[in-house]
């Protein structure tokens, strides 16, 4: 790519259109750096980006070491189109909607208008470049937040390590499972590994509980729905993929308890030795016999060997 081009977009870059009516409000950069990381993880591969979960969950990240002002990924994502290399693209029925909108506030109303936005091609091949990238980056934490340069750059960092992480888990579902993989004491609580786990689970299973489907994401990037180990951690010490499953709080809760256990044809069981009252839809039982919710490649779903091991040690029969 000629070095003009990359000089024309970081001349975009540091001049973003920024409304300080109201105060610095870095939304537009915040929403960048979110997307870059995408890009570097493979994330976003196509130049295609969508109001998704993780990159709510990633400009969250960012947003909250700079100020403490309330999110709103709507409003960059629809204001950056004034800056001339972002493009949206609407919902079918809604072209005409978008064209005539001129402020969008909320996130649904965004998701209900908007169904991607996109870079301009030599911008977006720039993007897929990693040293053009990194040079990006850089100019937008040069230019944008040169307060908070050290509290970002760490975060890339570990965002880096929480990805690569992330990508071994994927590459391990090659592997035969092994459901006890012992640590060393020191490795039990690695920050690192817990938040790539989680992340690896959120996305297999897309912030949806595997029993109840239930989906709930703050605007703030928090989910109701947890990683949850079959065979637990601390027995374990397994953050095999097939080791994990997505549940809600209370379906959490319940697995954890033996309450509620999956069979080998992935059907919900659930125990008769408790009690239970309130109304049909949230109560256990009526989830027997249910299939659960299961990942899109067979690859990635629960071990059955993990799920025979919670039957036996954690389920109440
Ligand atoms: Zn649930």
């Amino acid at each position: 790519m000629p070095t003009n081009i990359l000089q024309k977009y970081l001349q975009k870059m540091i001049r973003l259109r920024i409304d300080r009516a109201h105060g610095v409000a870095p939304n537009k950069p915040v929403l960048l750096l979110a997307i870059v990381e995408l890009i570097e993880q493979g994330q976003i591969s196509e130049n295609k980006v969508t109001p998704s979960p993780d990159l709510f969950e990633i400009f969250m990240k960012y947003w909250s070491i700079i100020t403490d002002r309330r999110p709103n990924l709507a409003l960059p994502f629809f204001h950056l189109k004034s800056d001339g290399f972002w493009h949206l693209h609407a919902n079918a029925g809604y072209e005409t909607a978008l064209k005539v909108t001129t402020q969008i506030k909320t996130v649904s109303r965004l998701r209900e208008i908007v169904a991607s936005a996109s870079f301009d091609d030599e911008l977006f091949l720039l993007l897929t470049n990693n040293h053009d990238r990194e040079v990006i980056r850089q100019t937008l934490i040069d230019t944008h937040f040169a307060d908070f340069k050290v509290g970002i750059e760490s975060l890339i960092t570990e965002g880096q390590q929480i990805d690569a992480y992330r990508q071994a888990l994927l590459r391990q579902v090659k592997h035969t499972f092994l459901s006890l993989q012992p640590l060393a004491p020191a490795e039990g609580e690695n920050p690192i590994r817990i938040a790539g786990f989680r992340q690896t689970i959120m996305r297999i299973y897309d912030y949806t509980c595997a029993v109840c489907q239930l989906y709930v994401l703050t605007l703030d990037g928090e989910s109701v729905t947890e990683a949850a180990h079959i065979i637990p951690f601390k027995v374990s010490g397994n953050n095999d993929v097939r080791n994990g499953i997505s549940l809600c709080q209370l379906h959490h809760w319940s697995f954890d308890r033996g309450l509620i256990s999956v069979d080998r044809n992935y059907k919900v069981i659930v125990s008769y030795l408790m009690l239970e009252r309130g109304p049909a839809e949230w109560l256990l039982t009526t989830l027997r016999g249910k299939s659960i919710l299961l990942p899109e490649h067979d690859e990635l779903y629960p071990a059955q060997e993990a799920l025979a091991w919670h039957r036996e040690e954690v389920f109440r029969e």
